[in-house]
């Protein structure tokens, strides 16, 4: 067993590293207090050719491997969670269009999208269903050479930068089972009907926008159905939040490292009753259980992605890292606030950001609550093995 990456990976870790260290920590702070969008920091991000992480190379893509997804993600959460977020469901959807588009929809997409010149996200959830995609009340009607879509979406983040951006939808809402009856509707902005109507005030994740959408009779061609045929929308979605979750598991290790990270240095500074903090047990213990925790997920996460570039089924394993790193980044931030006493809790302290930004992971891409009903699944099916 080799735990060690190759070393391209390596570089490409410190290439993100040096990357984070110059173009996003001297601002992260100020930028996400004030909520000023990183136009600078995405165009770094496209001079890299990180929006192509999931694009083949034939259309200009990196077709990294998971792991290198993982280190691009976890790196890039150290400097700021939401920064990541502008790559994230553009990565999802760009492997989902790769993986089930049509020749022309491929060439149509994605060098652009590799570019960053066009960006993408996804549009699942609804006002009224989340976790019960199934249960998705927006819907396409055919109309000749066209697809007609009335609906709303919420929570969508990259919705103002998006284009084309994959609507997930009912062609069939008369459907049993309703996933035989869903789709995936490729929606350029733009398009008469679809608007971004509203910015949702968030907790965290500040960086990219998070918006609620109305598609009011939004008409596109037949050949925006993604892979060409209907019936096959949910399969497609939850295919790439597969390789989601790998990243939200990485952007939640990023999120931990950087806790443990701010709680180490401060702890080395701090003087209380005449001494360093760190001389505490109490605080060596903390940062103990903060390194055994954070080093756990991370190594879950590489697991679960390199099982994926083994080409094996790996939804039990990324279900697994995405719950147990969320968790861990949740706890990391709240002790690293801890350590840092009345500062953790000001805004001028890193910490305090990562305290917001950590629960998206718990809820985002599935929630907790339904991974663990899903590795259940696994496991009591017997599919899964824990040893
Ligand atoms: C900042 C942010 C960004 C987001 N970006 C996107 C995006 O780009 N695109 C997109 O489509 N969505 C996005 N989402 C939406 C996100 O994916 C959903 O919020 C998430 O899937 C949960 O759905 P919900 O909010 O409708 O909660 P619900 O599904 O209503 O769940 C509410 C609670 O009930 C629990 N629950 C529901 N069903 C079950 C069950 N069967 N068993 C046990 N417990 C259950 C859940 O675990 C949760 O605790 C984003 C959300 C946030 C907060």
């Amino acid at each position: 067993m080799d735990f060690g990456l190759t070393g391209e990976q390596r570089l490409l870790r410190d290439t993100l590293r040096d990357f984070v260290d110059d173009k996003i920590r001297p601002v992260a702070q100020e930028w996400e207090a004030a909520g000023r969008y990183p136009d600078e920091i995405a165009a770094g991000m496209a001079e890299m050719g990180l929006f192509g992480l999931t694009v083949p190379e034939e259309y200009g893509g990196m077709a990294a491997d998971m792991v290198s997804l993982a280190i691009v993600f976890e790196e890039i959460s150290r400097g700021w969670m939401g920064v990541a977020g502008i790559i994230g469901s553009h990565s999802l959807s760009c492997w989902m269009i790769a993986r089930y588009g049509t020749d022309q929809q491929k060439a149509a997409y994605l060098p652009e999208l590799a570019a960053g010149t066009r960006r993408t996200g996804i549009a699942l959830t609804e006002p009224g269903a989340g976790s019960d995609l199934q249960g998705i009340q927006t819907v396409a009607r055919r109309d000749g050479d066209d697809y007609v879509i009335t609906g709303r979406k919420t929570w969508i983040t990259n919705a103002r930068h998006a284009s084309p951006l994959p609507v997930l939808v009912k062609t069939d809402p008369a459907a049993r089972p309703a996933h035989a009856g869903m789709s995936v509707l490729l929606v350029e902005a733009g398009t008469p009907g679809f608007e971004v109507v509203r910015d949702l005030p968030k907790l965290g994740y500040r960086g990219p926008e998070t918006c609620e959408l109305v598609l009011d009779e939004v008409r596109v061609p037949a050949s925006a159905l993604l892979g060409g045929a209907e019936g096959r929308g949910l399969q497609q979605v939850l295919a790439a939040l597969e390789t989601g979750r790998v990243n939200i598991a990485a952007r939640a290790v990023g999120v931990a490292q950087e806790a443990y990270d701010q709680a180490l240095r401060y702890a080395g500074q701090r003087e209380a009753f005449g001494q360093k903090i760190s001389g505490f047990q109490a605080v060596q213990l903390k940062l103990a259980d903060m390194a055994i925790k954070l080093q756990s997920a991370r190594l879950m996460t590489y697991w679960a992605a390199a099982k994926a570039d083994a080409g094996q089924r790996n939804d039990l394993e990324s279900g697994m890292a995405k719950v147990y790193a969320s968790e861990v980044a949740q706890e990391c931030a709240f002790t690293a606030m801890q350590v840092h006493g009345g500062y953790g809790y000001s805004r001028e302290f890193t910490v305090e950001r990562l305290y917001r930004d950590a629960p998206l992971m718990v809820i985002g891409e599935g929630t907790n609550d339904i991974l663990r009903t899903v590795i259940a699944r696994a496991l009591t099916s017997g599919r899964g093995f824990t040893g």
